[in-house]
């Protein structure tokens, strides 16, 4: 059986790319070394997956920064604002990837939004009445003559011209339809270079495919394609989906001249049916995904090869025309386990990352040759692993959650009277002003941290010194003005990864970064076991910090919807039920807050909606009616006077309001001041009732905001909310930030406060 890669992580090994990049962007090294750098990357993916025996290597599946973005660069998809620059060619590239701020101009980045249902972000194609769709770069030509040159053979990927379309903006008055035509003829012009260039197979990702598709997009998506592959040429052709199945659309997928169709077995819960119930044409080739590119567990064998049997049996496909596949680009997995050097092999002989993931597929495609695979040592060593699969398991934990009571999901009593409550007991102003946690992480603070990891200081000086900044941004706030003082986040390297670190049933890696966007990476830690809360977290952070002022301080928790979907989660028990594990151990952090007279405690959900389905016939029943339960479990046993804060940023939140307002938190603070305010009319329609602070300003920015604007941005936020349900605070939480422009938005921020409330 043949085998097949989507993509390879680019960012390189040991993040090669990411360092050089930055390196290029402080003008420390040239063009040219930073192209050398990322070719060696390639060549080094290219080798990896060829001595793997893989018989479907990607080219182009390498970015500099975000392959969204080279796609629309190669077909001129370019706002004037930047092609006017007049930069060179990388150095736009890099400018719509970032901005540009120079002698020559000052532009902002493109918009950036998360890639489906991943934490990669991608660039948004900006097209404009003006824009002249076309093909004008080279960039897939030339990494695929640079594979042939080494003598490998590589399928030249690239994002479809269906999914290009749907994810771009279009900011004048034309819409997708009117660039049909124009992006037909850049591809067709791309095919042609194919054709002269011998290239074998071309793979067109079209992830939009598994969503929701409504008959005038099908119409749309077989419309192009139809006049697509009429001028194929001789390069076969494979249409690579993933994230979910195809079921709008798999009758036109099967029936348009394609050679071969990528269907996602792994995340696709209709795929099979889809294949058993409507047969697969025998002239084309099935790249089955079979191996997980979004998680790092190993591949259960005996269960993929019974999966590959009955797609030979019970669909009918021929295993000649079956190529084993992964599931998704390996982009969202680490590169390689070889970098782990203190984990021990009884764990990590459980995991298989981007390289990892080579030898299954290698693996499998023997395996799935031979009858009688089970007798193969690979096959049996496989199965062993698998019987043996010492996911810490906790009796007391299962228990815990199995006792979970109806009644538990909801915090009584209900919002209105807990509203009149809070209002006596806190005694706040008007308009209340608070930040969403996070100070400064200045140079000091991280470097405090580092040594006593490294123990290279004592744990007392490091608690000394971080009380010491605690008592400073204590006192800044309170010569500022704000009401609602928080404890600055000092201890805290990453929202999730500090939780995890308290948490039993967690476990750590030195070196697998993931990349979330151009040179960004993460370092997901794994659920490996089931988990509690292995001691108080913030406690004693958060009692220091009320003893320094007379002031209400905000206690900072991460919720159970976050710390899941920002960490790789078990594959043995399902995630709702891993959420549920986390939950309890955060709402029995909650309590000791509050048994420590904290009567302000904020959890933030920055990363609710990510896993929300691409399909919203599944939003509630696949996951908002239990992730909504599971933040109201973690605050459902505070008493009425307990102040219940949430915070979100940088997602859709229009079309989830009603269940945000079901989370029955008493204030919830959001990013607005970059979807321009949007959301208000949203909060608005469905009669949010939780307290609001929509941020007033923007802190991805240095930039300091007037106090004027400030009242303006209030002004709109009146028309839409309540008086007495309005907070005023920035938009997310400040540990990017300088100092000097952190003080100052605020001082900025409380005056505006003072004004509203003397008008
Ligand atoms: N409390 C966190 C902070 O202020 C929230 C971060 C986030 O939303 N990503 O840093
Ligand atoms: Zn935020």
């Amino acid at each position: 059986m043949k085998t097949a890669v989507i993509g390879y992580p680019r960012i390189g090994e040991n993040r090669e790319l990411k360092f050089a990049s930055e390196k290029f962007f402080k003008g420390e090294i040239s063009e040219n070394e930073l192209n050398e750098i990322a070719k060696e990357i390639r060549v080094q993916n290219w080798f990896k997956q060829l001595t793997s025996g893989i018989s479907f290597i990607s080219s182009n599946d390498f970015s500099y920064y975000d392959n969204v973005l080279d796609t629309a660069v190669l077909f001129n998809i370019i706002p004037k604002r930047y092609s006017n620059l007049g930069l060179s060619e990388k150095e736009t590239y890099f400018a719509l990837a970032r901005g540009y701020q120079g002698k020559k101009g000052d532009v902002k980045a493109l918009a950036m939004k998360k890639w489906f249902n991943t934490n990669y972000h991608y660039l948004v194609p900006e097209i404009d009445d003006d824009t002249e769709v076309k093909l004008v770069g080279s960039k897939p030509f030339n990494e695929y003559l640079e594979a042939k040159k080494i003598g490998i053979e590589t399928k030249v990927a690239i994002i479809g011209p269906f999914t290009l379309l749907k994810l771009a903006r279009y900011t004048g008055n034309k819409k997708k339809e009117d660039f049909k035509n124009a992006l037909v003829c850049g591809y067709t012009s791309f095919l042609e270079k194919l054709n002269e260039l011998n290239v074998k197979w071309v793979q067109f990702d079209e992830p939009y495919l598994v969503k929701d598709i409504d008959e005038t997009d099908k119409a749309f998506f077989v419309e192009i394609y139809k006049k697509l592959l009429n001028k194929k040429g001789n390069v076969k052709t494979l249409i690579q989906t993933y994230f979910g199945d195809v079921r709008d659309v798999y009758k036109e997928l099967t029936s348009l001249d394609f050679d071969g169709i990528g269907l996602d077995f792994i995340e696709g819960r209709k795929t099979f049916e889809l294949i058993e119930c409507n047969g697969f044409p025998n002239n084309k080739l099935l790249f089955a995904g079979l191996v997980n590119g979004k998680n790092i567990w190993k591949n259960e064998y005996s269960k993929t090869i019974d999966r590959i049997k009955s797609i030979e049996t019970r669909a009918n496909v021929n295993a000649e025309k079956i190529v084993i596949s992964t599931s998704c680009s390996l982009l969202h997995v680490p590169n390689s386990l070889d970098s782990e050097k203190k984990l021990s092999d009884d764990y990590k002989k459980h995991f298989a990352f981007a390289k990892e993931k080579l030898t299954e597929l290698s693996e499998l495609s023997i395996l799935a040759g031979i009858s009688g695979c089970e007798s193969d040592a690979r096959y049996i060593k496989n199965v062993e692993l698998f019987r043996n699969r010492k996911n810490v398991i906790d009796e007391a934990v299962k228990k815990r959650v199995t006792a979970i009571k109806d009644e538990d999901y909801t915090r009584l009593p209900a919002f209105e009277e807990r509203e009149a409550i809070q209002k006596e007991k806190l005694n706040l102003p008007a308009f209340p002003t608070t930040t969403i946690g996070s100070f400064p992480q200045t140079a000091d603070v991280k470097r405090n941290r580092k040594l006593f990891k490294k123990a290279e200081i004592s744990k007392d000086d490091y608690i000394d010194f971080n009380k010491k900044k605690i008592a400073e941004c204590i006192a800044l706030q309170e010569e500022i003005g704000l009401d609602v003082i928080v404890h600055g986040e000092y201890e805290r390297n990453d929202m999730v990864e500090y939780f995890g670190e308290h948490l039993a049933g967690y476990v750590f890696t030195e070196n697998a970064w993931v990349q979330s966007y151009g040179t960004r990476c993460v370092k997901p830690p794994i659920i490996w076991g089931d988990v509690s809360r292995k001691e108080a977290i913030t406690v004693s952070w958060s009692k220091y910090a009320k003893s320094c002022t007379d002031k209400p301080v905000k206690g900072m928790l991460t919720g159970p919807v976050t710390i899941l979907n920002w960490s790789f989660p078990r594959e043995d028990i399902s995630i709702k039920e891993s959420t549920l594990q986390i939950a309890l151990a955060i709402r029995d952090e909650v309590l000791d807050l509050e048994t420590n007279g904290i009567d302000i405690i904020q959890i933030d959900e920055a990363a609710l909606r990510e896993k929300l389905p691409l399909r919203k016939s599944d939003w509630y029943s696949e996951y908002l009616d239990w992730a909504i339960p599971a933040f109201r479990l973690v605050h459902s046993g505070v008493k009425p006077q307990t102040q219940i804060h949430t915070h979100m940023c940088y997602s859709e939140f229009t079309d989830i309001i009603p269940a945000i307002d079901a989370m029955d938190a008493d204030v919830i603070t959001f990013e607005a001041s970059r979807s321009d305010l949007l959301i208000l009319d949203s909060l608005k329609e469905h009669n949010f009732k939780t307290e609001v602070g929509p941020g007033v300003y923007d802190i991805h920015s240095p930039r300091v905001p007037s106090t004027e604007e400030i009242v303006e941005a209030l002004k709109k936020m009146r028309e839409k909310i309540d008086d007495s349900k309005l907070w005023i605070n920035p938009d997310c939480g400040l540990k990017t930030r300088g100092e000097r422009e952190t003080k100052e938005s605020l001082i900025n921020l409380v005056k505006a406060a003072k004004l509203i409330r003397t008008a």
